[in-house]
């Protein structure tokens, strides 16, 4: 199936979008389902190595390591990229980033690149990315670049019966929760601290290991949820604080790119619903009685119910108020049927 991916460019849309205006043929309507006017590339376009997408003669600084496994795969492979040994990589990606972590990362980052490095291992999966479809969406304060692949999946034979609500945090990432259904994402162990003056090519590396490790929980998750799930209900997320902490910022470009752009596509593919719903108040409810208890840190002292876990009682109503949002919408349907 034909699947697109949306990556953002940070800031300078009104000094990019001149540069690249000899690449671009307006579109109609923005691929990307983000607010502005889109276009086609028509310039040669490629990927170089997981930093940067090559469009005409400019190169956008991209991390391309914020695509899914497969997508990276195939970028990686249309434009014979420059990644230092990509063994290395690939086992710091699928590996918690704990103790020694800093220092494997600044032992790949100081060997010398290789030329038509393709990942092999948990990276390999069968997509096949159309350079002739990539779009570029431009909106008042960023650039959008849509990515398409033709992917090719094999559809898990699943029940589709579970309303399972995700609670995203940071420890733990996410707690999804459904009636014969939980699920945790640990998140991240506390990482040593960055040196000052580390190398760029380290720093960047050290960028992909935070993601890789975040996006590796997230990848299991789906995997366990989507077969079963008939709605996932989802907090409505706000990354306008996305704090300048360098472990934090990769965990919430994690979440961002699992929750906004893969969750979507992969549940469109199975079948399954999304609901996003706002989760303000959601950890501080009892579920059992149905009134606020007092919350200190991951715990909910209801008066009558002692302490709950406070993700759990988050994931619980985000859950419910995934179901009242579908009520809802059907309700409206019904009720502008019945008026016609
Ligand atoms: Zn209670």
């Amino acid at each position: 199936m034909r699947t697109t991916f949306n990556i953002q460019v940070p800031g300078y849309a009104s000094t990019l979008m001149p540069r690249l205006g000899p690449f671009l043929t307006p579109v109609a309507g923005a691929p990307s389902g983000c607010t502005g006017t889109s276009a086609r590339v028509t310039g040669p376009i490629r990927a170089t190595g997981l930093r940067s997408l090559q469009i005409g003669g400019m190169h956008l600084d991209l991390p391309l390591y914020r695509l899914p496994s497969a997508a990276v795969n195939a970028v990686l492979q249309e434009s014979e990229a420059l990644i230092p040994d990509v063994g290395s990589l690939e086992a710091l990606l699928t590996r918690p980033c704990g103790w020694q972590w800093w220092s494997a990362v600044q032992d790949i980052a100081s060997q010398p690149s290789r030329a038509g490095g393709v990942p092999t291992g948990p990276l390999q999966q069968t997509a096949q990315w159309q350079p002739g479809e990539t779009y570029v969406t431009m909106n008042r304060d960023w650039i959008t670049v849509t990515l398409a692949f033709d992917v090719h999946t094999t559809h898990m034979a699943g029940t589709h019966d579970t309303v399972i609500g995700v609670d995203v945090g940071q420890t733990p990432l996410a707690v999804a929760l459904g009636d014969q259904f939980r699920s945790v994402l640990p998140g991240l162990p506390p990482l040593p601290a960055m040196p000052l003056g580390v190398p760029e090519a380290a720093m960047r590396l050290a960028q992909v290991a935070v993601y890789g490790a975040a996006r590796q929980q997230w990848e299991n998750l789906f995997a366990l949820m989507l077969p079963r799930a008939s709605l996932i209900a989802v907090e409505q997320l706000d990354f306008r604080g996305l704090q300048a902490r360098f472990q934090q910022q990769c965990h919430d470009h994690g979440i961002n790119d699992a929750t906004l752009a893969w969750l979507p596509q992969l549940a469109r593919e199975a079948g399954v619903q999304i609901a996003r719903v706002e989760p303000a108040g959601t950890s501080r409810l009892c579920p059992i009685c149905v009134r606020p208890g007092d919350r200190q840190g991951a715990i909910l002292h209801c008066a009558t119910h002692g302490a709950l876990d406070a993700h759990d009682v988050a994931a619980h109503w985000i859950r419910r108020l995934g179901e009242l949002q579908q009520l809802n919408k059907w309700q409206a349907k019904c009720t502008a049927r019945r008026s016609r």
